[in-house]
């Protein structure tokens, strides 16, 4: 039977717990939970991330909340000279990686017979997370800073949720809904366990695409860090099945104007300092305390991977290269590219062969700041 363990104090809560952090303040770890990978059943079932379906903590399929996510296309470029496979993270549902976290968090709660949930999101994990609410029959409101693009809050408002959208900043918007979640539970995608659970499958699936091989290296753009988490605890739980001999090397980018955990790594700290922030075009990674932010540092230091930061100006210029190339991603989704780039031409990119880069979100839900970006920067 799973539990749920605090990081900080280890105290032990039920799995269904209406607690979203430990009374110490501490996140909670799934624990007593054990993946199995089953190759032959795997690869004869549906292209969904359910395929992993021994590798995920649910235990009932009746209650499996589902839009067929999963299994993004892996595509090989030449990137500056160099032969990269492009993993497309914007093909899901809601047009971002969200959704591997999304359909697993709103399944346990469904099976745990929750009804009714709060969120809170920069946009694209609100829009994910209104979409399984809205699949599985749960009501749900959405806290958004007022800043959030227009097409991220309609989306989620279409989907039926509730829409709270909080002036100031995102830690104001954290503040209103942990406030909200003295009376509903709160799914967050930052603080509940089963969201890294799902996205664990982004590592699943790299190593069924690449033969039942671990890549060597794996580039995302990070932020709370459910991507690149989800990344090392998935190869992690392949490792220890013994089904592939090494972790990959994992690099987390981050934007210049807001990039504790670059901070962090570059003063050799284990916690992510405190910064000032400033804007980024960035809004998927603009996170100044990132909850998991031990942990991420933790799995830079252990697969001798590190975190990169970018400046808009990059993005932005990657972002334009991305789609002459006819891949059109978010501001957020060009900073891995932008990272990568820079590293080819510094000449520091290691020589190895299976490098994976993640494209997290779809450009179609920026419009807004795309049209505005380009007026701005394109004439210049
Ligand atoms: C959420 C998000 C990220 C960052 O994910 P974290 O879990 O905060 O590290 C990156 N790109 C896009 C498009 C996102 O929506
Ligand atoms: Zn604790």
């Amino acid at each position: 039977m799973a539990i749920l363990v605090c990081r900080d104090c280890k105290r032990e809560y039920e799995e269904n717990t209406s607690a979203w952090r430990c009374s110490c303040g501490g996140p909670f770890q799934l624990s007593g939970f054990s993946p199995r990978f089953p190759q032959k059943e795997i690869q004869s079932r549906p292209t969904n991330l359910w395929r992993y379906r021994e590798a995920l903590p649910i235990h009932k399929d009746s209650e499996i909340i589902s839009l067929g996510e999963g299994m993004t296309p892996l595509l090989p470029l030449v990137w500056e000279g160099r032969e990269i496979l492009f993993k497309l993270e914007f093909l899901f549902p809601t047009g971002s990686f969200k959704d591997r976290g999304s359909t697993v968090m709103l399944t346990k709660l469904k099976e745990l017979e929750i009804r009714q949930v709060v969120e809170d999101s920069s946009g694209n994990a609100g829009a994910s997370v209104a979409a399984y609410a809205a699949r599985g029959n749960l009501d749900c409101g959405i806290y958004v800073p007022d800043s959030t693009s227009p097409g991220k809050i309609l989306q989620a408002e279409m989907y039926g949720a509730t829409v709270i959208r909080v002036p100031g900043s995102r830690e104001a918007t954290a503040a209103a809904v942990q406030e909200a979640a003295r009376t509903t539970y709160y799914a967050s995608h930052n603080w509940n366990p089963y969201f890294l659970e799902g996205t664990k499958t982004f590592a699943f699936e790299l190593w069924e695409q690449l033969n039942w091989q671990v890549p060597d290296l794996v580039m995302v753009p990070v932020g709370n860090g459910s991507l690149l988490l989800g990344a090392y605890y998935g190869f992690l739980q392949l490792l220890e099945a013994g089904l592939i001999p090494k972790l990959p090397l994992l690099i987390g980018v981050q934007a210049e104007g807001c990039a504790p955990l670059y901070q962090a790594y570059q003063h050799g700290l284990n916690l992510p300092p405190a910064i000032s922030k400033s804007e980024t075009i960035a809004e998927g990674i603009s996170i100044a305390e990132p909850v998991h932010g031990p942990e991420i540092l933790q799995a830079i230091r252990e697969t001798r991977g590190r975190i990169e930061v970018v400046s808009d100006l990059e993005i932005w210029a990657t972002l334009q290269q991305l789609a002459q190339r006819g891949l059109y991603v978010e501001p957020t989704a060009a900073a891995a590219p932008a990272a990568l780039t820079a590293l080819i031409r510094k000449k520091v990119l290691p020589e190895v062969s299976k490098i994976i880069v993640a494209l997290t979100g779809m450009g179609l839900k920026a419009t807004e700041k795309l049209m505005i970006l380009r007026e701005k920067w394109t004439s210049s």
